[in-house]
């Protein structure tokens, strides 16, 4: 079976080169997200060799605080080094409330500099925030300009809706598989914009019980759900998109 982690935190695990060798042996498709540009630097070195593990630039939401210009800086300074970003977004929990009006800020301008850049694919956090997170991408990133991938995504049917006219893709977490809203979100969802994640080391779960899921509630089989999600992940990765 081949595997897809397309939203992972691999440098948050105790033992960081041990998890590199381990998703390398067992050949899963990875997308290390990180939470800072400083941290990108150090995972992007740790992974330089890796066939498998491809390492986003991040700036988690949670972190945006008023110094934000100056972690920004450096976050639009290695842009060009990479394909991929993330974790980014907007989490609009009651616990990150004073912050929100940096995270937008933030936001929009990742939006921005991806847009300008073009081609760039973004692993998404939308929290309490989908519908203000769709909005951003609607009107800074054009789908002829870049990906976004909603990460564990938990907004309402009608916010998918509007994601996938957008061109998202969505990374299946486990934990929407065990909620009768993530049940009901999974049938709307088209099979070839799926994509699966564990977002470890938060969710401690086998990404193959996450394709079961899948699944089950694709009324398919493990084998056609796990070649199917590789399938996206090739496509995604592998489209250059037009002007
Ligand atoms: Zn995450």
């Amino acid at each position: 079976m081949q595997l897809v982690d397309f939203h992972c935190h691999l440098d948050l695990y105790p033992d960081f080169t041990e998890v590199i060798k381990n998703y390398e042996q067992k050949r899963i498709y990875t997308l290390a997200v990180t939470t800072t540009p400083r941290a990108w630097l150090k995972n992007n070195e740790l992974t330089k060799y890796s066939k498998y593990i491809q390492v986003a630039l991040g700036y988690h939401p949670q972190l945006v605080d008023e110094s934000w210009r100056k972690e920004l800086e450096i976050w639009i300074k290695h842009l060009p080094e990479t394909k991929f970003v993330g974790e980014v977004g907007i989490d609009g929990s009651t616990k990150f409330k004073n912050t929100l009006v940096f995270q937008k800020q933030v936001f929009k301008e990742i939006l921005i500099h991806c847009a300008n850049a073009e081609n760039k694919i973004l692993s998404v956090h939308s929290l309490n925030s989908s519908r203000t997170v769709l909005d951003l991408i609607e009107e800074y990133l054009p789908q002829s300009k870049g990906r976004v991938v909603l990460h564990w995504f938990t907004g309402t049917i009608p916010e998918a809706k509007k994601a996938l006219k957008l061109g998202c893709y969505f990374s299946i977490n486990p934990r929407m598989l065990n909620t009768k809203k993530g049940q009901e979100l999974l049938k709307t969802l088209p099979i070839d914009k799926l994509l699966t994640e564990t977002d470890g080391p938060f969710v401690k779960i086998n990404i193959s019980d996450t394709i079961r899921g899948l699944a089950i509630a694709k009324h398919n089989t493990v084998d056609f759900i796990s070649k199917q999600i590789s399938n996206n992940f090739h496509t995604l990765i592998n489209t250059q998109l037009l002007e």
